[in-house]
């Protein structure tokens, strides 16, 4: 039987449990029974709370405020972009508040807000939404094991709820999409 690690370091899977909190007001929270998985030192989570986490066993439990640097980034007024409002579809529906997933003539995706409804435009705002917020987090180590070969060739934790069919790898796309032109192999793409 292969020793379980003991200490949090970079390729190992962790497990943890959390509430994140910001302005007082909870966002998001996962529970010790349906903890968040992730590869530890592939950022897969924000900067300041993998930087905290390193080191770290199970059971431990810490409480951790991060500055927008350490989290989602600091807010930037000029990550802004106006798209015609016909390159939405379903762009007469769309309000302000709505998310939308933009892709760039690359095939690079990105998440975007809508923050202005123009007469022929949208004003789209591409910070995340945490982007200048600071994080509140309350952690707790449920669980910490070795990645597999596969975990660390994706950079990214396989969860035991995730089944194949709901992982999407770069490499899964190879058989469907021969003419695409994935250029962004280094991206893991965000579940
Ligand atoms: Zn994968």
């Amino acid at each position: 039987m292969q020793t379980e690690p003991q200490n949090i370091s970079d390729g190992m899977v962790v497990s943890i449990a959390y509430v994140l909190r910001v302005d007082g007001e909870e966002v998001s929270r996962m529970t010790a029974g349906e903890p968040l998985e992730y590869l530890h030192g592939y950022q897969e989570i924000v900067p300041g709370l993998e930087a905290a986490l390193t080191g770290k066993k199970v059971g431990d439990k810490f409480s951790i405020t991060l500055a927008p640097a350490d989290g989602y980034g600091d807010y930037d007024s000029e990550n802004f972009d106006e798209i015609p409002r016909d390159a939405v579809p379903f762009g007469d529906d769309v309000e302000i508040g709505t998310d939308l997933e933009v892709e760039d003539e690359e095939g690079n995706v990105y998440l975007a807000t809508v923050s202005e409804i123009r007469e022929a435009t949208l004003l789209l705002d591409f910070n995340h939404p945490l982007a200048g917020k600071s994080l509140d987090y309350d952690v707790e180590v449920t669980d910490i094991r070795y990645a597999d070969e596969e975990e660390l060739e994706h950079g990214h934790a396989h969860g035991y709820f995730l089944d194949d069919e709901l992982d999407f790898d770069d490499d899964d796309f190879d058989d469907d999409d021969e003419d695409e032109d994935f250029d962004d192999e280094d991206e893991k793409p965000s579940r």
